[in-house]
């Protein structure tokens, strides 16, 4: 059995990414505006200019021989052939030329694999424990649910432009090996009275305001995954806070209305969704390998030896065996992963594609790992190393992210040669997780490590150098979870010396603990600050130039040139940039410019997308004037040649902003003081399939007073596509569309 299908709306979404395409190559489009349609796609500027990062949707990391064959070719072609784990075990391809989007889609989709929902505020790639399907410890396979729910989510409308990103996350046993605990929405198998089914998490998540989720449900029936999860994402969407971005995640929901005012929204969706009907789930099973008898008495050399101890895990299949294949920041070389996929059988699936952005081998007898580990070590060189090295989680930072402060990639070499240098036993560490973001943005899992850094900027004689938090201890189980707690803060140029004098400590201390968090509990964490606080200091710019340099940095450090943050792509970045814009010809006087930012600013929230000069004032004037949200006397300001009371109108518009709420209504809206806004009619067209709901539509309008609203409920498909199209046609205005779950509501002014 192969992953996700890719549904027929994401077919259909590329075509119409195609057009958008074309149209910004010509200029009929601006870059924030392409923006947003790219980055739903998985397509994200890196910081060196115009090159992309395309991520893919991997559902819990599952990729078949073909499909990674298909994605090196790939990263061959148009990728400088490599090919990148990412933290949620999804791919990416990085450098891709503009030029190259469409070429990558489509070879991405003819390998049944997508972008779609890769990016932005959209139902993110949905990850499950990196051992479902082998590991001995979980309660039944989740990938065939994850897979399941993925089909589902990506076939809705309303999965791509969220409040925020929305995250997923399975996991077998109650090891948590897939962080439902820390996800948006997290199913941890049960089973209950012979049936399998979920314990429910809601509202985890990680970055600048980490959270461990709350429990929901002690148990839901695996068959109801889709209609609680589309629920809570409904209920999301609807209440979500889309004007501030930094407490937008579910979690601030959660936090903002109480978990049981929520649970009653949501309890309102289910049985809107149970009317609806379509929320049924059908999980395709893998084939389980045929038992067969272990091998245990292999004659090895010492080298495959060391790496089967390091690396060689047995499953619950009798007779069968996994490796994980330790890569350096979850990089894999396309013609080596080329060469994987040709020497792997092609009769079970095999390879998982890791959160720890590591690579996972699985289903193979012991005799065919062997016979493969030619292959695996050419993969990376942390094949050869021990666990601790290759296993570190580290994101590629300031040297291609846009957001980064510190780049962990030079960090991880430095700590690695310092490592080396110590002479400490490092298979002795086992699996120590350390874990490295380049900012508090955690995609380097910082707050998930026994030892977790994550970067910052620290000042010296008022000269800005690269610096990291420290974090240490944290927990992972279905219970007892914490994330890693605050130790200090290092220089990056201390770095190294740090993590070695750490590690020498935990070594010399560890048989009388149970695990690194105990330690931290019982004194290390005392321990551990005290050595951050003997490297604190650090030479001056003066005596030495070194510390202000990033490892793996030519320039020196600085925050020039750190950009917006492109998850943040949507509609509130579209309006605070005609706000800065509007500010700043507010500043200067410019009446012209003032007048039609002014105009423009709020138009996205009535779902207009006008572009000329004369559209965006004619299209302002219907929707903003007309309807009294801004007042009459400004008629006369979208008249003729702009005059200075353009500059009162922006300050009105400015000040008109500031009363919208989460769900776009304005304070007026919500008061009733705009009685005109109130529709005279409202009519549920669901289920009414063209041309038919087209019709009664006129003759709804037909019975109305000229300047009355009619409200409407349309499907997503043709419905949507055609009907106010139509209506437009005859005249009336569309004065707003918004996506209501899987329909559309449609404000009609008639003519
Ligand atoms: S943690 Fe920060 S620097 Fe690292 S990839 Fe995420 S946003 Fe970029």
């Amino acid at each position: 059995m192969s992953g996700y299908q890719i549904p027929q709306n994401v077919h259909g979404d590329f075509e119409s990414f195609k057009r958008s395409y074309e149209e910004y190559k010509s200029g009929a489009i601006d870059d924030l505006k392409f923006k947003t349609i790219r980055v739903p796609f998985g397509i994200y500027e890196q910081r060196e200019a115009n090159t992309y990062m395309i991520r893919v949707k991997l559902v819990g990391g599952l990729i078949s021989s073909k499909q990674l064959a298909a994605l090196a070719d790939l990263a061959k072609r148009y990728a400088g052939g490599k090919l990148h784990i990412t933290t949620r075990g999804g791919a990416q391809l990085h450098y891709v030329k503009f030029d190259d989007f469409l070429a990558v889609i489509e070879g991405l989709h003819a390998a049944q694999l997508t972008g779609r929902g890769g990016g932005g505020n959209t139902v993110r790639n949905i990850t499950a424990d990196i051992l479902a399907g082998v590991a001995k410890d979980e309660v039944f396979d989740v990938t065939p649910r994850a897979i399941a729910l993925t089909e589902k989510m990506l076939a809705q409308k309303d999965s791509y432009a969220l409040p925020r990103k929305f995250k997923i996350a399975f996991s077998g046993s109650s090891a948590d090996r897939g962080y439902a605990t820390i996800a948006d929405v997290g199913f941890i198998a049960k089973t209950k009275e012979g049936k399998r089914g979920f314990k429910v998490f809601i509202g985890g998540g990680m970055g600048a305001k980490s959270r461990v989720a709350k429990p929901y449900l002690d148990f839901l029936p695996e068959d109801e995954i889709f209609l609680l999860s589309q629920a809570i994402k409904e209920t999301f969407d609807e209440r979500g806070n889309r004007k501030n971005k930094h407490n937008a995640r579910l979690r601030f929901l959660l936090e903002e209305i109480g978990l049981e005012a929520f649970r009653e929204l949501v309890d309102t969706k289910i049985e809107a969704i149970r009317s609806r009907g379509g929320y049924e789930v059908e999980f395709r099973e893998f084939d389980e390998p045929k038992p067969i008898v272990a091998q245990s008495d292999l004659a090895l050399d010492d080298e495959t030896k060391l790496w089967r101890d390091r690396f060689v895990y047995s499953q619950k299949q009798s007779g069968y065996y996994g490796a994980k294949v330790p890569l350096l920041l979850g990089d894999l070389d396309a013609n080596g992963a080329l060469a994987l996929a040709d020497a792997l059988p092609k009769d079970r699936q095999t390879i998982r594609f890791g959160s720890d952005q590591n690579l996972y081998l699985r289903n193979l007898t012991l005799e065919e790992l062997i016979a493969l580990y030619p292959v695996i070590k050419t993969l990376s060189p942390q094949t050869q190393k021990s666990e601790i090295l290759g296993d570190a989680v580290f994101c590629t930072g300031a040297s291609t992210c846009q957001l980064g402060i510190t780049i962990p990639r030079g960090a991880l070499a430095a700590i690695e040669r310092a490592l080396l240098k110590s002479g400490l036993n490092l298979d002795a560490l086992g699996g120590f997780r350390i874990h490295m973001s380049g900012c508090p943005n955690s995609c380097g899992r910082h707050a998930l490590a026994d030892l977790g850094f994550f970067g910052k900027v620290l000042r010296k004689d008022g000269v800005a150098y690269p610096a990291y938090n420290i974090v240490a201890g944290a927990r992972i189980a279905e219970t007892n979870y914490r994330f890693a707690e605050a130790i200090g803060d290092i220089s990056a140029y201390r770095l190294p010396s740090f993590v070695a004098d750490a590690l020498k400590l935990w070594l010399e201390e560890k048989s009388r603990y149970a695990s690194y968090a105990d330690w931290i509990d019982g004194g290390g964490k005392a321990k551990l600050s005290a050595i951050a606080e003997s490297y604190a200091d650090i030479p001056s710019f003066d005596e030495d130039k070194n510390p202000y340099y990033d490892f793996g940095a030519s320039a020196r450090f600085s925050l020039a040139g750190r950009g917006a943050g492109e998850c943040s792509a949507g509609m509130y970045d579209l309006i605070e940039a005609d706000k800065k814009a509007l500010k700043e010809a507010l500043n200067a006087n410019d009446w012209t410019r003032i007048r039609f930012l002014a105009a423009r600013m709020l138009l996205i929230t009535r779902g207009e997308e006008a572009r000329s000069e004369a559209e965006v004032l004619s299209a302002f004037k219907r929707l903003f004037i007309d309807t009294k949200l801004i007042d009459e006397s400004f008629a006369k300001t979208l008249e003729g040649e702009a005059n200075e009371s353009a500059i009162k109108l922006g300050e009105a518009v400015i000040a008109l902003y500031d009363t919208m709420d989460n769900t776009l209504k304005f304070e007026a809206e919500k008061t009733g003081a705009i009685a005109a806004q109130k529709a005279a009619r409202f009519k549920d067209y669901r289920g009414v399939e063209c041309p038919m709901n087209f019709v009664r539509v006129k003759m709804d309008l037909a019975q109305m007073a000229s300047g009355d609203i009619l409200e409407i409920l349309l499907d997503d498909g043709a419905p949507i596509e055609n009907v106010p199209r139509s209506v437009r046609s005859e005249g009336h205005a569309i004065e707003a569309q918004t996506s209501e779950g899987t329909a559309w509501r449609v404000r009609i002014r008639k003519k």
